[in-house]
């Protein structure tokens, strides 16, 4: 990897705000380096516009800061270190509270995998899962319960938003912006299918596996 992961950190946190998937100083983005046991995630609480790469702040696996600049880690720093701790090929987590995604949280269905796009991506249906609060691992315990269950790497927090799982901060990121487009996609689909008489259903089983097996080989893209 050229880029240095504070920078991948901090331009994945960045373009939550470009891509408008966060409101405020919402949303945030983390990377690992294992060997180090160091963390980078977005500060707490600063606006993007002012927010500068030297503002990452760095932890180790416990929390604690690593480099004293005088910001405080986010708030979900230990949601992020519970998933790290507990999925060993995880490199990158992000958290969004993004608009479509957040009206599946609250209805608590998944978002189903309607498209080959979706497909592509994801491979299955995005999951949600119950309603728990923030204090202690409960989020964390929860995401895991459901990812263990599905395997998905992108995950809806029942009334709260979306965690994303990947071997990068940068794809972690990526994947939010693919799932809020897919569940922007889903929710009109399923309207539209209310008001049309159309019954809406995710494509075949094995045409989700062909997609997405296809998308994940080498033949795809520029490498
Ligand atoms: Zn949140």
């Amino acid at each position: 990897m050229n880029m240095s992961l504070r920078k991948e950190v901090w331009e994945a946190n960045l373009s939550l705000w470009k891509n408008g998937l966060v409101y405020g100083t919402q949303g945030n983005v983390s990377g690992i380096d294992r060997k180090g046991g160091e963390v980078y995630i977005k500060p707490s609480g600063v606006a993007y516009e002012k927010f500068t790469e030297d503002m990452i702040v760095k932890v180790d696996t416990e929390g604690s800061c690593v480099d004293k600049k005088g910001l405080k880690p986010s708030v979900d720093t230990p949601h992020h270190l519970f998933l790290y701790k507990n999925i060993r090929d995880v490199g990158g987590v992000c958290h969004t509270h993004s608009k479509f995604i957040t009206v599946f949280s609250i209805l608590g269905i998944p978002v189903p995998a309607l498209t080959t796009a979706h497909a592509d991506v994801f491979g299955k249906e995005i999951p949600v899962s119950g309603y728990v609060d923030n204090t202690g691992t409960n989020i964390g315990t929860e995401l895991l319960k459901i990812y263990k269950k599905t395997g998905a790497n992108a995950i809806i927090l029942g009334r709260h938003g979306l965690f994303t799982l990947a071997e990068t901060p940068s794809k972690s990121a990526f994947y939010a912006l693919m799932a809020e487009y897919c569940a922007e996609v889903s929710y009109y689909a399923l309207i539209a299918g209310g008001f049309t008489g159309k019954k809406v259903m995710p494509l075949d089983r094995k045409e989700i596996e062909k997609w997405y097996s296809r998308y994940h080989s080498s033949r795809y893209g520029q490498i």
